[in-house]
């Protein structure tokens, strides 16, 4: 199995430019150590992308993303940032369909379709987010609830294209909740997921899909979830605004 191995840290809407060097210079300053099938991935709010950039720059198997992008290419979308200028300032991955954005900006399975186009388009990969909210969990559905936003949102793309898609599973009863999915939920899912890729694209697209587990994740329970099969590393909120547990959950990878 040759999948790549993610550690990536979602800051979300915190941090402001001068906090945000500041620790990613403690993340570089911890001591790190990468196998070659590693790769640690942050994502800072748009504000300190460019500035992080050249940080990462030469930093072998750390890479720079993005928390989202908008769906057209450009023009009259006042706000927005265009996966364009994300790749200008060095992003290369873009998180798409975190279940915040999902929830709160109204982000549609058709829009992220939309995204991972654009993404894609511009030569960078995309962090697919999915998630079961606590309801489904409680009503055993979460299998099915997944694997509609799965279809929605990445089923148009070819085989190839997924070279360059990564998919978070993140449950949102445990994003920000203190509640973690048990190492044998998170697995669960992740099978799941993987066997949904299999019979879609083959059994080759699903061995080389890296899929992240994101909910409460901190050291003291990622070298469990790590430990399971289909959990390819996590994708990291609260933990990864501190440098030595970011680390933690690293070297738990
Ligand atoms: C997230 O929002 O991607 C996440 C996993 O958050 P937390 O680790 O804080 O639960």
């Amino acid at each position: 199995m040759n999948r790549k191995k993610i550690v990536a840290g979602n800051w979300k809407m915190n941090k402001n430019l001068q906090e945000g060097l500041a620790l990613v210079e403690e993340i570089l300053n911890s001591n790190i150590s990468l196998r070659d099938d590693q790769e640690v991935i942050i994502a800072p709010p748009f504000i300190s992308l460019a500035a992080v950039a050249p940080m990462l720059e030469g930093k072998n198997g750390f890479a720079l993303a993005a928390q989202n992008c908008h769906q057209e290419t450009s023009g009259a979308y006042t706000g927005e940032v265009s996966a364009k200028m994300l790749k200008s300032v060095g992003v290369s991955y873009v998180i798409l369909g975190h279940s915040e954005r999902r929830e709160y900006f109204g982000e549609t399975d058709a829009v992220l379709a939309k995204k991972v186009d654009t993404v894609l388009a511009e030569g960078m990969k995309v962090i697919f987010c999915c998630g079961e909210p606590l309801q489904i969990r409680e009503a055993g559905t979460q299998n099915d609830y997944i694997k509609a936003q799965i279809e929605n949102g990445l089923f148009h793309l070819p085989a190839e294209a997924f070279a360059n898609i990564v998919i978070a599973y993140e449950p949102i009863w445990a994003i920000g909740t203190g509640l973690t999915a048990s190492d044998e939920q998170a697995q669960e899912v992740h099978a799941a997921i993987r066997q949904l890729l299999a019979e879609k694209y083959g059994q080759a697209v699903a061995e080389a899909t890296t899929i992240l587990y994101g909910g409460s994740a901190k050291p003291s329970n990622a070298a469990g979830l790590f430990a399971q099969p289909d959990v390819d590393g996590g994708l990291i909120g609260g933990a990864s605004l501190v440098a030595a547990d970011f680390a933690a959950i690293i070297a738990a990878r």
